[in-house]
């Protein structure tokens, strides 16, 4: 089946009970059942939900996977991997990283005697260096947020395999759309399914997707004993989500170009960070690795002044000023002051993350809107 085909009907069957189109919304915590031990495969909603399960195997078809574990939102995805290790164990993770992932590493992992280095991975031949005996996991982030950085997955997992190291890919900003992990040797794909899959601003959820039963079952094994599972309805509503998601990201791709080459070509604008370009450092790994370049783009206005880029996100009109990204309205966020504040100015400069730097997350609307709205924001 073709990724189109699968967003729709991957992993899905009409209703058994009624033949409902979209799997009902079981809103229940429990089953009945007829003897002690005798119930038809559901006992307790932590466990088992037939939504739930109707997503998780939405999410398993769509990143050509095996097996999908749905979470209450994507960072307890990311803590469910992170519990698959024990103390002592290593985990080398990309250094442009999301600013809850890093938080949940290092604020609540470390003090579990589990060891993160955060390391540049533009080579992947620069990993070696850090790898020893206890090293467990590999964790990457590609694009990186908010500087657009791509990472070769097929190298990095090369040099996972060769140690024998779980290679985990974030694929929140590509989507599977556009990028698939585990066809490019990952082991596990993991999702902020509150962004693009999702992609209506409407629920916060994670994802997991494996193709391996043993690393599943480990997994569903965390996923039922810790609990940090999602609930029907938000369930429901991400597999309505995902119906689109391939039509909602073709039309992401075509307004991120737009909007990207407008931007390149204003003289008010320094200097557009899309992997799209021909100039963009990575733009070659992209080509092979990515379908398209998506709709995540940041940029810096001419002079780097903290109040001249501040004054533009405020004067935007179509563009929400917020947080988050994926959803089908087009967001503009300062990372200096918003997502990125609690980083020290030295440290976050070092990644790119000026003062002038504004994050697009360009939605569905009319491009021409986007383009109109840019134009007045940055005219002074
Ligand atoms: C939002 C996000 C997360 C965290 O997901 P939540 O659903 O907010 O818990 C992790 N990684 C990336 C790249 C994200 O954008």
């Amino acid at each position: 089946m073709k990724f189109n085909t699968k967003t729709i009907h991957g992993g899905q069957s009409p209703d058994k009970a009624y033949g409902s189109v979209m799997p009902p919304i079981y809103q229940t915590s429990t089953y009945a059942q007829s003897t002690p031990g005798g119930h038809k495969g559901y006992e307790y909603s932590r466990t088992h939900n037939p939504t739930r399960h109707a997503l998780e195997h939405a999410f398993a078809s769509i990143e050509n996977g095996t097996h999908g574990l749905a979470f209450g939102s994507g960072l307890a995805a990311i803590d469910a991997v992170i519990k698959l290790l024990k103390p002592g164990d290593e985990v080398i993770s990309t250094n442009d990283l999301y600013g809850g992932t890093y938080r949940l590493f290092t604020s609540i992992f470390e003090k579990f005697q589990i060891k993160f280095h955060f390391i540049g991975m533009n080579k992947a031949s620069d990993i070696k260096s850090y790898i020893n005996a206890n090293t467990k996991l590999i964790w990457v982030e590609t694009p990186t947020n908010p500087m657009l950085n791509i990472i070769d997955i097929k190298a990095v997992s090369a040099v996972a395999k060769k140690h024998n190291i779980l290679l985990a890919v974030d694929n929140t900003f590509a989507t599977p759309y556009l990028q698939q992990p585990l066809d490019l040797g990952a082991d596990i794909v993991m999702h902020s399914a509150t962004k693009y899959l999702g992609g209506h601003s409407d629920l916060v959820m994670g994802a997991l997707v494996v193709k391996d039963i043993d690393l599943a079952n480990k997994l569903y094994f965390i996923q039922n004993a810790s609990g940090a599972v999602c609930g029907p309805q938000d369930s429901f509503l991400a597999l309505r989500g995902i119906k689109t998601l391939h039509v909602r990201m073709q039309r992401h791709c075509e307004n991120g170009r737009a909007v990207a080459e407008f931007l390149a070509q204003h003289p008010n604008v320094e200097t557009v960070y899309w992997p799209g370009f021909e100039t963009h450092p990575n733009h070659n790994i992209a080509k092979q690795q990515m379908n398209d370049f998506g709709g995540m783009l940041s940029f810096t206005t001419k002079g780097n002044r903290y109040e001249a880029a501040i004054k533009t996100v405020e004067r935007l009109k179509v563009f929400t000023l917020a947080e988050s990204l994926g959803g089908v309205e087009s967001l503009a966020g300062h990372p200096a002051s918003m997502t990125h504040a609690s980083i020290p100015k030295e440290e976050r400069e070092k990644t790119g993350v000026i003062d002038s730097l504004i994050r697009l997350s360009v939605g569905i609307e009319d491009s021409y809107d986007l383009i109109q709205d840019l134009t007045q924001a940055l005219s002074t």
